[in-house]
């Protein structure tokens, strides 16, 4: 693909799906009481538990296309499917790096017709170090300007790696939301957060255009959907949304 220089690298659960996909599958699926068994063990790995829950789910009778007939069912906004396709159609080389299973990042995209959008889906545990950060290799391509979507506690190391060309699309409420607030010198990227998947579509158009009108006249031309990366003010408000506790899980 020619490519405009942009890239957009999402992460998956409660990003482009407003769920977390092994939940989706386990709950859907009736193995709840074993997926809580496992995650009891403070030893096993969030990827051998859930090797072990499809293991167990082919035990009981289950085969792969029931599995994603389940995944099937997992609904995306209309509005981000539409800037997903516009930001493919523009140009932009879209990323997934999640550490979500391939099988269920991959089935849920192809049945909304938005596998064929993305370059790379990397799910590979190497990219995830041994405290649940997402290593951050991919965003040293020089000469290209990143867009990076996330939610999560993870999603906070690759946003350190970022440039003051580039942006940074944080979910409000959730892990990462909170951690800029705590850390808002850190981050160099100018920031367009959003809340729910609706927004996040419009955010993502409006991130790209920002981009595409030129390198010195952001500020100008998006000034109200801009927010001052100095965000600690709103800190007192975000203790509402404390309860989007499944966004903090970290993966051992
Ligand atoms: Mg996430």
């Amino acid at each position: 693909m020619a490519g405009n220089g942009m890239v957009v690298i999402f992460d998956f659960d409660f990003t482009i799906i407003d769920y977390d996909s092994d939940d989706w599958v386990v709950e859907k699926m009736g193995v709840t009481d074993l997926f809580d068994e496992l995650k009891s063990n403070p030893t096993i790995s969030w990827y051998s538990m859930m090797d072990r829950m499809v293991i167990e789910l082919n035990s009981q009778g289950k085969t792969m296309e029931e599995i994603a007939g389940c995944l099937k069912q997992v609904p995306l906004h209309p509005h981000l499917i539409s800037a997903i396709k516009t930001a493919h159609a523009f140009g932009c080389d879209l990323r997934i790096i999640s550490d979500a299973n391939t099988f269920f990042i991959e089935t849920i995209l192809e049945n909304h017709g938005l596998l064929e959008c993305f370059n790379e889906i990397n799910t590979n545990p190497w990219f995830i170090d041994q405290e649940g950060r997402i290593r951050t290799s991919v965003l040293k391509e020089g000469k290209k300007r990143f867009i990076y979507v996330g939610d999560g506690k993870n999603d906070f190391c690759p946003s350190l790696r970022l440039h003051e060309s580039d942006l940074l699309l944080p979910r409000r409420g959730f892990a990462l939301w909170d951690i800029i607030c705590n850390n808002a010198v850190a981050i160099k990227a100018k920031i367009y957060d959003w809340s729910n998947c609706e927004e996040l579509g419009n955010n993502l158009l409006d991130a790209i255009d920002s981009i595409s009108v030129g390198t010195n006249n952001q500020d100008t031309s998006n000034t109200s959907m801009l927010i001052p990366v100095d965000c600690k003010f709103q800190t007192g408000s975000l203790a509402s949304h404390e309860s989007a506790g499944k966004a903090l899980r970290i993966q051992n």
